[in-house]
């Protein structure tokens, strides 16, 4: 990440959850605080927004410890398990998948129908859809995909550790990035598969008023794969590309095209 940055600065972060493994943190004073995130990631210099994942409800009072740094640090954005912000073009919509609670649920669904972005990116911690080790979700296909369905573009999540694009629903398109640190799971295509890779890496998001871009690299900088969003500028609804592999080689990362960056440009890193 931080060599990436110093080809094109990112202008914030995401997490995808599972942020303190295995267990989460003691208190907003716990000192792996210290050696697990300032160590690691304050070089970066930027805002991360964080989501909750089951490792980081394995303590009780983990939750509440991450939410309260928040308030001593400018680099951890975790305002409460679920919670909504903009930048430029997108919405973001942070979710706590541990408990989908009919509350979050609700307050989803009315923050999405308020919404004014052209661009909504919903994520949480577990796949909705995932040909990982833990598989398709029920409990979210039930709940939260009729939610999502029509109203957001894009579902980022991790938990399974490795990279993910499943087969979108309408414009409703599925990321997994788990692939962030933990040991690595295999991650066989199945019949959602868009693309899957089993290495550490992380990915980008890149949006502007027309199209909204996903990339994803491993450790080395290799692009491992690109998809795109278009959107139509007559009828303002959005619609898929078909996507396309490239070859994990740093000759494919020379040659991928790079949109031009503008004002509304925003480049965001998912862990
Ligand atoms: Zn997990």
């Amino acid at each position: 990440m931080l060599k990436s940055q110093q080809e094109r600065k990112f202008d914030f972060a995401l997490t995808l959850g599972d942020n303190f493994y295995p267990d989460g943190m003691f208190s907003p004073t716990d000192e792996r605080w210290q050696t697990l995130w300032q160590d690691l990631y304050s070089p970066l210099g930027l805002t991360f927004y964080a989501t909750l994942g089951n490792h980081d409800w394995h303590a009780s009072d983990s939750p509440a410890a991450e939410i309260l740094y928040s308030t001593t640090n400018a680099n951890w954005r975790l305002p409460a398990p679920y919670y909504t912000f903009t930048a430029g073009p997108v919405q973001f919509f942070a979710l706590d998948t541990n408990e989908v609670s009919e509350a979050q649920l609700i307050w989803l669904k009315e923050a999405l129908a308020q919404s004014q972005a052209i661009w909504k990116v919903v994520y949480g911690h577990h796949p909705i859809y995932s040909g990982g080790e833990h598989g398709d979700n029920r409990v979210l296909i039930g709940k939260l995909l009729p939610v999502l369905k029509g109203k957001a573009n894009v579902y980022l999540a991790g938990h399974d550790h490795d990279m993910q694009h499943l087969k979108p629903e309408g414009d409703l398109n599925f990321f997994v990035n788990g692939a962030g640190g933990a040991k690595l799971r295999a991650s066989p295509a199945y019949e959602r598969t868009l693309f899957s890779a089993s290495k550490n890496g992380f990915a980008t998001l890149e949006a502007d008023n027309g199209k909204l871009e996903i990339k994803f690299f491993d450790t080395e900088l290799r692009q491992l794969y690109r998809y795109e969003l278009a959107r139509t500028m007559t009828t303002g609804a959005s619609f898929t590309k078909p996507s396309h592999w490239l070859k994990g080689s740093s000759s494919s990362l020379r040659n991928s095209h790079h949109p031009k960056r503008t004002h509304h440009n925003h480049t965001v890193h998912l862990d």
